[in-house]
């Protein structure tokens, strides 16, 4: 048997590739894993994690306009720190990069702070030269915002760099109507900032439901977000005082101080040397994998956004755990990758789980759609208008709940509990039979008509 320096070589150390290390030494294989920036990864460094702070941040500003209902005494001068804000989510950053980088050390995991490449089916190349060699190698590199290739896209930033800007600009232009174009109009918004939102086609966030996404751009509009459809972004002209001109096709070009594109990511397999170990790539520039994670060179695989498959971190962590599992613990582990419930952190925010209306009735032909249409009470007394919706998506003839899709304060806290109940199968009549918590929203949940 060929003397190999490890039984895996990880090459990236965020979501997937970290699981994957510590879980795969805990089951004794000696491990590297290669990271090029930060131990984290995308999620922890410059993802979800900062992200959801800015989050809570920006939701102070609606807080404390409402505290003044609840009988607090705001002051009106009562003012807002981006540097400070800014500043505490960085060095929360760096506690989390320090955290995840102990917890892949106490498990024997030997950490490699430079970039590696495949150079065959066992074998890598660091940046300085060094090369080794590993019975199996996992890729676990990730992927990288999109930006259109369109003049002057230089001068735009993308969700990396927001982290760490100097100030919160007063005209910001987010190209794109996903995830990360929301998620930062409700940020950028609240901070103070004019925001629009411009799409090459007529929907925010495809894929999701269009009663709750019609919602989320409703609310979005009353609050002063401005959108622009059918607007492809044609480029950026950088004018003598600094201001940006955005030019894009069925309307006007816009001034403004800011533009970030949020429009999709694309896996990091460029350059990292995969077809010398004949890796295959599908056509968005993913490595194909099997249910295993095995791509089609037997000794690589892959898990998490660099196989394209469905780019969430819990997902990348269970394809981490799953591989681990399966390839050194002796224990053959597969994603189910069926009810994954997802989060739009926007302001409000919105959740899903399970199938959208239209997707049943194209599955199931027969379908009974319940809703609950409802200003929850805080809103009430804080005079807010905002209205919060859930769907409940059921099977017409066993009545078994297919879809759950929620827009209002804290839904994707409630939806996660209520995914289990998805995911189990049960059906309307169950979740009638659980007696309501009140007042909650939530209770909603249960009292469906
Ligand atoms: P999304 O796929 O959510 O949205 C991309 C947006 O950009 C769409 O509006 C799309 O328009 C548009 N677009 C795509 N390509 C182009 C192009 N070439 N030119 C102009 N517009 C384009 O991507 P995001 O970047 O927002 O997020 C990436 C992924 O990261 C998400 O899909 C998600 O998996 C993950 N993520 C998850 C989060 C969460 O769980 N809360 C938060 C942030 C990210 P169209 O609709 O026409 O295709």
């Amino acid at each position: 048997m060929a003397d190999y320096d490890y039984d895996l070589f990880v090459i990236g150390a965020g979501s997937g590739g970290t699981r994957a290390s510590r879980v795969a030494a805990a089951h004794g294989a000696r491990v590297a894993v290669a990271e090029e920036y930060r131990v984290g990864g995308t999620c922890v460094i410059r993802g979800c994690v900062p992200k959801k702070l800015l989050v809570y941040g920006a939701h102070f500003a609606e807080d404390l306009k409402d505290a003044r209902r609840f009988g607090w005494q705001v002051p009106s001068d009562c003012e807002f720190s981006w540097e400070t804000l800014r500043d505490n989510v960085l060095s929360e950053v760096d506690r989390l990069n320090g955290a995840y980088k102990k917890t892949l050390e106490s498990h024997n995991v030997e950490i490699i702070d430079q970039r590696a490449v495949v150079t065959g089916p066992n074998s890598v190349r660091l940046a300085d030269g060094t090369e080794k060699t590993a019975e199996r190698i996992l890729i676990a590199v990730g992927a990288h915002p999109a930006v259109p290739s369109c003049p002057g896209h230089e001068h735009g930033i993308t969700s990396n760099e927001a982290f760490h800007l100097d100030a919160i600009p007063k005209r910001v232009l987010i190209a794109g109507a996903g995830y990360i174009a929301n998620e930062f109009a409700g940020v950028f918004h609240q901070f103070g900032a004019h925001v629009t939102l411009i799409n090459r086609s007529k929907d925010i966030l495809r894929g999701y439901d269009l009663t709750i996404r019609d919602r989320l751009l409703q609310i979005s509009m009353m609050k002063g977000i401005e959108f622009r459809f059918d607007a492809t972004f044609e480029g950026i002209e950088k004018m003598d005082d600094g201001c940006l001109k955005v030019s894009m096709s069925n309307h006007e070009p816009m001034i403004v101080d800011l533009v970030m594109f949020a429009t999709g990511r694309l896996p990091n397999t460029h350059g990292l040397g995969l077809e010398t170990a004949g890796v295959e790539l599908d056509d968005h520039g993913a490595i194909k994998v099997d249910e295993d994670n095995r791509s089609t060179c037997p000794s690589i695989y892959a898990v998490g956004d660099v196989t394209n498959r469905v780019q969430l971190t819990p997902v990348a962590i269970r394809e981490g755990q799953a591989f681990a599992d399966t390839v050194f613990g002796n224990k053959p582990t597969r994603v189910d990758y069926d009810c994954i419930p997802a989060a739009v952190f926007s302001h409000p925010p919105m959740a899903g789980v399970g199938m959208t209306e239209a997707q049943a009735k194209q599955t199931l032909g027969s379908v009974r759609v319940y809703t609950s249409d409802f200003r929850p009470m805080k809103n009430v007394l804080a005079g807010r208008e905002e209205r919060a919706l859930y769907k409940m998506v059921c099977d017409g003839d066993t009545g078994r709940v297919v879809g759950l899709h929620m827009i209002g304060p804290d839904v994707p806290e409630i939806l996660q509990a209520a995914a289990i109940a998805v995911k189990a199968g049960l059906t309307k009549a169950q979740f009638d039979a659980t007696v309501a918590l009140h007042p909650t929203m939530s209770e909603e949940l249960v009292l469906m008509r």
